[in-house]
Formats: C-alpha cells, sequence, structure tokens
C-alpha cells in the first residue's frame, strides 16, 4: 500500500490568529470518530468536521455487526476476505473491556450474539464445513434446548458464531464523549479548505483560520467530492449500493441471525437485525434481499421482503406487518471489477490521508494504519472556536 511519511518543523507562521493543530478529521462516521478518540488518546491535538450530522450516512444505516468474517466464507472456504477480519470480535472485545487505547466500556450492544440458520436440507457440505477444525471457536451448532425463543417453532439447524451486534449511535456517543470541543459542524470544501504552501491545511471557520499539519479524509460517499476540491487525484472510490428493508412487525420478536435457508450463491440470503423503539420492534434486512434489491423497483424490493419473510421465518407472523425501504451506498477504494474489499484503507499522499473503514467491524484495523502512516504530535495547544458543534445523528428506524 503506497504511503509516505514526512517530518517537518513546526510552522513559523503559527500565530494566535492562525492556531495550530496536529490533524483535521473529515467526516463523523465510525472511522472519523474512532480516529479521533484513538488520536486524542496518543497524544495528536485532533478536530472532526462533519457536514450534517454523525453517523449520518453509513454508520447509522448500518447493521451494527461485529463480525468475525465467516459470512464471507459460504462458499464453503476460508478466504483472504474472511480471514483478514477474524480478530475484529476479539479487538472489539477488548476495547468493550477497557484493554484497549479505544476505551468503549459502557457501549451498548444490540445483542451479546449472532446467529445462522438454515432449513437442514439445504445446507449440504456446509455442514462439514462449519463443523471443521478450522473454524473452531468461531461457530458452534446449538441443540434445539439452548435455542434464543425467537426461534422456538423453526424447523432446522441453528448455529451461533462469536460476532455481536453494537448500538451504532451509543457506539459514536462513546466515541466522541469526551471530546464535543473538537467536534465542529462544517462541510470542507474548495472555500473552506485550501492547502498552505508550508505544508498541511488552512481551514476556515466562522470565527478564524486554523493550520492542520494533516488532514484525513473518513468522508465516506464525501470523498470522490473533498478530494477534487482539493486536488487529490489518484486515489479512486467505488460505491456499491444496498436496498435494505425496515419492517414493523406485528409481534415484538426480536432477531439477529443471518438466513441461510436454500442460498444459491455465498451471501446470506437475509441478514437481520432488531431495534426496540417507543413503536414497538423494527426488523433491519439486508444480505442479498439488498444487494440484488437494487436491481427491483421499490414495490417489487417491498413484496419481494415480504415474501422472503414468509418463507423463511414462517413461524412469525408478518400479515399485518408494515414494510420500508432505505437505500443506501457503502462508499469503498476502488477494487478491481467492483469486489469488496477485505480490510481497512489508509493512504498518504503529502499530508492528505485517504481513509475507507470499509466495514464497521475493521475500524480497529482502519486505527492501526492511520497510526502507522503519522508523523509525531507537535501541537498540544487545543483550539478554542466559537465555530457551532456536530451532533449525533439519528437511526433510521
Ligand atoms: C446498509 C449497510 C449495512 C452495513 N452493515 C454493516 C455491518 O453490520 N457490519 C459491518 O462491519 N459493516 C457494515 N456496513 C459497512 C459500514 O457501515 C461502513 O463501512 C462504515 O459505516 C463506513 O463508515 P465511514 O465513517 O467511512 O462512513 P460514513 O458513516 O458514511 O461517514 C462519512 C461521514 O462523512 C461526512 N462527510 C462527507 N463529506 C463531507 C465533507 N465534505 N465535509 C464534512 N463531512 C463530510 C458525512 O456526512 C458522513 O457523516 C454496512 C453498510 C451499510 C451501508
Amino acid at each position: 500500500m503506497p504511503s509516505t511519511t514526512i517530518s517537518r518543523e513546526p510552522l513559523s507562521s503559527e500565530t494566535d490568529s492562525t492556531p495550530a493543530i496536529d490533524v483535521a478529521i473529515i467526516g463523523g462516521g465510525i472511522a472519523g470518530a474512532w480516529a479521533l478518540n484513538l488520536l486524542q488518546k496518543r497524544g495528536y491535538n485532533c478536530i472532526l468536521l462533519e457536514s450534517s450530522s454523525l453517523g449520518a450516512d453509513q454508520t447509522l444505516a448500518s447493521q451494527g455487526m461485529i463480525h468475525g468474517g465467516l459470512k464471507y466464507a459460504l462458499s464453503g472456504v476460508l478466504t483472504g476476505a474472511s480471514e483478514a477480519i477474524a480478530d475484529m470480535p476479539r479487538r472489539w472485545r477488548a476495547c468493550l473491556n477497557g484493554d484497549d487505547d479505544v476505551d468503549l466500556r459502557g457501549t451498548r450492544l444490540l445483542s451479546e450474539h449472532y446467529y445462522m440458520f438454515a432449513e437442514a436440507t439445504t445446507l449440504g457440505r456446509l455442514t462439514t464445513f462449519f463443523a471443521s477444525r478450522a473454524l473452531r471457536g468461531r461457530i458452534d451448532r446449538i441443540k434445539p434446548e439452548q435455542w434464543p425463543e425467537e426461534f422456538i417453532g423453526f424447523e432446522g439447524v441453528v448455529y451461533q458464531l462469536n460476532d455481536f451486534v453494537m448500538d451504532t449511535e451509543h457506539l459514536l456517543r462513546t466515541l466522541v464523549a469526551d471530546h464535543q470541543d473538537r467536534v465542529l459542524q462544517l462541510h470542507a470544501d474548495a472555500t473552506n479548505i485550501s492547502p498552505h504552501a508550508d505544508g498541511g491545511y488552512e481551514i476556515v471557520f466562522a470565527d478564524k483560520t486554523v493550520h492542520a499539519s494533516i488532514l484525513v479524509s473518513c468522508a465516506g460517499n464525501g470523498s470522490s467530492q473533498l478530494q477534487q476540491a482539493l486536488g487529490i487525484t489518484n486515489l479512486p472510490v467505488q460505491q456499491r449500493p444496498l436496498k435494505q428493508v425496515i419492517v414493523k412487525p406485528k409481534h415484538q420478536v426480536m432477531m439477529f441471525a443471518h438466513c441461510l435457508t436454500g442460498i444459491a450463491s455465498d451471501e446470506p440470503r437475509l441478514t437481520i437485525t432488531s431495534h426496540a423503539e417507543a413503536d414497538g420492534v423494527s426488523w433491519y434486512l439486508g444480505g442479498q434481499l439488498a444487494d440484488k434489491g437494487v436491481e427491483l423497483s421499490d414495490e417489487e424490493q417491498l413484496a419481494k421482503a415480504r415474501a422472503e419473510l414468509n418463507t423463511c421465518v414462517p413461524w412469525l407472523d408478518w400479515q399485518d406487518a408494515q414494510f420500508g425501504i432505505l437505500t443506501v451506498n457503502r462508499a469503498e477504494p476502488k477494487q478491481a471489477s467492483g469486489i469488496k474489499p477485505d480490510e481497512a484503507y489508509v493512504v498518504r499522499q503529502q499530508d492528505f490521508i485517504q481513509c475507507f473503514p470499509t466495514k464497521l467491524t475493521l475500524a480497529p484495523d482502519l486505527g492501526d494504519k492511520l497510526l502507522n502512516v503519522l508523523d509525531k504530535p507537535e501541537h498540544p495547544k487545543p483550539l478554542q472556536t466559537n465555530h457551532p458543534r456536530a451532533e449525533i445523528g439519528i437511526s433510521p428506524w
């Protein structure tokens, strides 16, 4: 991965009217919020700039699963994609226990467990693969008497994975809790950010101009536009759309599971997470349904979702459920033939760093890679500004 590390003397132009900081992070999804938390812990003086609200695009729309990549191994072989992230559940658990630089103690989980289920006859050779030594500790078939209650009435097989599900809104809240004065609302573009002749970037706020030694783009779907505004080239981005479905059933059962019943490709047929809100439970559906759904009209996608639930989860009642659609793009570094990237992406070009976690799960990997390309911190004085702060966004269900 191309990267350069440049050391530089502190700017002689630093004055009280142009204060200097180490890092300006652009974009307040998981990547930006994680970077802020980690870099502050490591002694960098940072700010985070967010156009709208924290998590507003992909992060709050995500299913929040912290997974070890097993869903990428449904062809029956362990691939690069499945193995790059195998260690991530352990890394996150260390953060949740306070044993990592990013301290997530007290952050809410939506579910401690994640499951996979299928009608027994449809798994074929995957049954042997799931039981293999290579997957020990990552997936366990559980007996019906150990099934959680949402599977009562199901006839088939249920596996428990070593994955779990984060409450992404609460996660963002935890990450920025100690840094709220550093989280500023600004749509970064050519009108307020420009390269400085001596290196780094100048950022214009309502009440002052600030010099940042390094700009870190965590701007997700805004990355191409930002790069264009700053004259950065050669860091192409790909977008992969998803048509997620939100269901509000009459029953109030919650589920966190992949459905593999009858899968004909190596992607879960349905990826299910659930949310308990004031107006009742919502099911949030991804997987093949959302991937393939982009080829359907909204009406067709809603009908497909209803049919999929009736086929895959027939023991629950979907009769009076309400259905809605959320279309959202995943933003990633461009890959040959548009395939999924399998690790976090951090590339530095002079004083600009482009980051994509590519998955929520890979935030710790992104943090490691970012620390590897940064120079030492050299501007400890916190920025004082009256510029408006950015708030946490609202989840889509
Ligand atoms: C439907 C869906 C489900 C998913 N489920 C999972 C899952 O279960 N597990 C998993 O591991 N991964 C999942 N992912 C992937 C994961 O959510 C994303 O990889 C991750 O959230 C990307 O985070 P980010 O911080 O890079 O981007 P974002 O969360 O999109 O944040 C980018 C931020 O930058 C801001 N911004 C953009 N341009 C500018 C600008 N010029 N100035 C200031 N701010 C700007 C935006 O407003 C936005 O808040 C899912 C993705 C989707 C879409």
